[in-house]
C-alpha cells in the first residue's frame, strides 16, 4: 500500500544565524491509506511546518516527502486533498453559499452537481440556516464549519485537518467527530493535527507525536498512550453543571 503521506529524513530550518530555528530535525514515518492519523505534539512543535511543506507551500531544509505518491504541491495530489489550515480565512464579502460554491468551481465540479454538494455540505456542517449571510457576520465556530466544508467539497481521499475543533462548541466537536467517522467509514484517509489529546484519541487509531522538531512516538493509538501512560485521570461525577461549577469564584474571574 502506497502512503497517502511519508516523510524521510526530513529537516527544515527558517532563518538564519541568532534567528535560525530549526523547525523539523530528521523526520521520518509513513501514514498508510485509510486510516485516521493524529499528529499530536505541543505547540512549536512542527505539526504546521511539516503539513505546509507536505502541501508544497515550502521547500524543506533536506529530506524527501511524498505526498500521494507525489512530490509536495503536486497538482496530481492536490486535486485529491482537502486541506483545513489552523485559522481558515476567507473572502469576507461573501456569503457562507457565495464561498463554497467558489470552492467548488475551482475543484471543478460543475455547476448543477457543486450546488447540491454545496447545500448538502451547508447542512453538514450545520450552518444552511445561515448560508446566505455574509461570512463577515459568522462566528468563529460557524467560520470553522465552513472551513471544514470547504475541506470536503470535492470528496478528497486525503483530508488534512490542523486543529478542526478549535472554537467548537460541545455539539460542535461532537458534530465534527461524526462527520470525521462517516468519511472514516467511506475509506477517507483523515490526518488530524491537534495539541488535544482528548479529540485524537477518540477519533484516530494512529498516532505520530512531535517534539521539538523530532517524532518522539508513532504507531497505534493504544499502544502510544499506554507507553505513555505514566500519569493521573480524574473522573468528576456531579448532578449538574451547575454543581460543578457553583465552587468556582465568578467574581474573581474579570479580576
Ligand atoms: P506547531 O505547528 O507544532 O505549533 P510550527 O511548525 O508552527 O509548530 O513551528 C515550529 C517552530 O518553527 C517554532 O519554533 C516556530 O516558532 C518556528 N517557525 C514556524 N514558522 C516560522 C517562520 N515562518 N519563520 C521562523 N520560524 C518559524
Amino acid at each position: 500500500m502506497e502512503p497517502v503521506l511519508s516523510a524521510r529524513q526530513v529537516f527544515k530550518t527558517y532563518g538564519r544565524g541568532r534567528k535560525r530555528v530549526e523547525a523539523l530535525k530528521g523526520v521520518s514515518f509513513d501514514v498508510l491509506p485509510g486510516t485516521v492519523t493524529g499528529l499530536i505534539g505541543p505547540n512549536g512543535a512542527g505539526k504546521s511546518t511539516l503539513i505546509k511543506s507536505a502541501l508544497g507551500f515550502f521547500g524543506v531544509t533536506s529530506g524527501e516527502l511524498q505526498l500521494l505518491g507525489n512530490e509536495p504541491g503536486s497538482p496530481h495530489s492536490l486535486k485529491r486533498l482537502g486541506y483545513l489550515p489552523e485559522n481558515p480565512s476567507f473572502p469576507q464579502y461573501l456569503s457562507g453559499r457565495e464561498f463554497l460554491t467558489y470552492a467548488a468551481r475551482l475543484h471543478g465540479l460543475p455547476g448543477r452537481s457543486a450546488s447540491e454538494k454545496v447545500d448538502e455540505l451547508l447542512d453538514e456542517v450545520g450552518i444552511l440556516h445561515a448560508a446566505d449571510r455574509r461570512v463577515r457576520s459568522y462566528s468563529k465556530g460557524m467560520a470553522q464549519r465552513l472551513g471544514l466544508a470547504q475541506a470536503m467539497i470535492a470528496s478528497p481521499d486525503l483530508l488534512i485537518l490542523d486543529e478542526p475543533m478549535s472554537g467548537l462548541d460541545p455539539l460542535g466537536r461532537a458534530q465534527v467527530k461524526a462527520m470525521l467517522r462517516r468519511r472514516q467509514d467511506d475509506g477517507t484517509s483523515i490526518i488530524f493535527c491537534s495539541h488535544i489529546l482528548d479529540d485524537v484519541e477518540r477519533l484516530c487509531e494512529d498516532l505520530i507525536m512531535l517534539a521539538g522538531g523530532e517524532v518522539r512516538h508513532q504507531g497505534n493509538v493504544n499502544d502510544v498512550l499506554l507507553d505513555r501512560g505514566q500519569g493521573w485521570e480524574t473522573l468528576i461525577r456531579c448532578a449538574s453543571l451547575a454543581d460543578l461549577l457553583a465552587p468556582i469564584d465568578w467574581t474573581a474571574a474579570g479580576d
